[in-house]
């Protein structure tokens, strides 16, 4: 076994980690006021966050997963997973829109089961952070439970007709295209009866934005009588639940990556201010309560980057493990979590203010652990290969 990272990815790093610093850090910087606001001006939180998207694009950083046949660089598993954590880590939001892994909102190899004529026209943009989308398979009768969706799709003329109410939706409130997820033969739906189409955002109706604890704010979708041609369905007609597992499946190094980064985010700050704080007339760290706690995170978060790296490394060599996939969707965001909390924990009171360095971090993990497959979910997963 070698556990040694490539030089090409630690060279890849080093040029990434430069460009947050010189761009992406003083936009960050400038936005503080507006991220703790009660009322921040979303129009500029958002073209600051399209500018960051556009400017990584730029550079090849953005949806470097992508093939080079749609403007990507056709980067590997491993070496996004790589990048997504450093940007989790640098600790700025703004960081985080800067690197687009197959994710709801991202530039998703989804795309390109589409026909290749189409490439140019919805994946080419999307990389360049021209465009954005979002995956609209979540209804409010059906979360964990996919199969039991109730958006279908008839055959009308060239195209398909669509109707259905989607919520949850991530981007959804601006994204240009959707990939919908319908039934398309009621009897077979996993098996056959579920199909993925690309709708564009002229033919559904936004509903209002779903306000929640995270800073990602979902919105419902409405599709009432919307129609598309028959090359705007992905892949096969009835793959389309494979293709949402396949893609949900491949998407967990990622947020492993991210709940990572994070981690080691809160672990730095905590470390440092156990450091600098003094308390009974020395610094907190000296107290075996505070500095117990953070030895535990150090274990938690190396235990982590070793099953998402591993988990980075078998999707790169051609595998599609489901279990490992479950099991870094679990284990990473929940520990991840509890480190965040003892982070929490040793900064006292200011680790509960909206201008304190925590507890947004805290907010958006804890929304980690529900979404994209929440916790027990996976939890079935896993005890299902136990054959439980
Ligand atoms: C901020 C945010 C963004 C999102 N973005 C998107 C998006 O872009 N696209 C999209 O399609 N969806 C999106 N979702 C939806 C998300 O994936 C679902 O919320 C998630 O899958 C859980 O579904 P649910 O909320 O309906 O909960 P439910 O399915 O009702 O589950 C509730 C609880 O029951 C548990 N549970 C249910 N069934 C079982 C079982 N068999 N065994 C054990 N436990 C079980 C779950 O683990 C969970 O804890 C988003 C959600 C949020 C909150």
């Amino acid at each position: 076994m070698d556990f040694t990272i490539p030089d090409e990815l630690s060279d890849l790093r080093a040029s990434f980690a430069t460009f947050l610093e010189r761009e992406v850090r003083p936009l960050d910087e400038e936005l503080q006021p507006e991220f703790w606001s009660r009322c921040p001006d979303q129009d500029r939180v958002a073209a600051a966050a399209a500018l960051v998207a556009r400017r990584s694009a730029e550079e090849g950083f953005f949806a470097a997963h992508m093939p080079e046949s749609v403007g990507g660089q056709g980067l590997s598993t491993l070496g996004m997973t790589l990048l997504v954590e450093d940007a989790a880590r640098s600790g700025m939001r703004l960081a985080m829109l800067a690197i687009s892994p197959p994710n709801p909102s991202g530039p998703s190899p989804l795309l390109l089961a589409l026909p290749e004529h189409l490439h140019d026209r919805y994946a080419r943009p999307i990389v360049a952070a021209e465009s954005t989308m979002c995956f609209a398979l979540t209804e409010p009768e059906a979360g964990s439970d996919a199969q039991a969706i109730r958006t279908s799709a008839v055959k009308d003329g060239d195209g398909w007709r669509i109707n259905g109410h989607k919520h949850y939706i991530t981007n959804g409130d601006k994204a240009d295209v959707a990939v919908v997820f319908a039934v398309t033969d009621p009897q077979r739906r996993a098996a056959g009866g579920i199909t993925a189409f690309l709708v564009p955002s002229d033919q559904f109706r936004r509903g209002p934005v779903q306000w929640n604890i995270s800073d990602t704010h979902p919105s419902e979708l409405f599709f009432e009588d919307s129609w598309v041609p028959d090359d705007h369905v992905l892949g096969e007609v009835g793959a389309g639940f494979f293709l949402a597992m396949s893609f949900l499946n491949a998407g967990r190094a990622f947020i492993g990556a991210q709940a990572l980064g994070l981690a080691e985010y809160c672990l730095d700050a905590a470390v440092a201010h156990a450091q600098q704080r003094t308390a009974f007339g020395r610094p907190i760290g000296k107290f075996q309560a505070v500095s117990f706690p953070l030895a535990e995170s150090k274990c938690d978060i190396e235990a982590m980057r070793w099953l998402i790296y591993h988990l980075a490394w078998s999707v790169d060599a051609g595998e599609n493990p489901m279990l490992d996939a479950s099991i870094v969707k679990y284990y990473a965001t929940e520990k991840a979590y509890t480190v965040a909390d003892r982070t929490l924990q040793t900064f006292g009171g200011m680790g509960l203010l909206r201008e304190g360095p925590i507890e947004r971090i805290l907010r958006h993990l804890r929304m980690l652990r529900v979404v994209e497959g929440a916790s027990g979910i996976q939890q079935l997963v896993i005890a299902r290969t136990l054959g439980l």
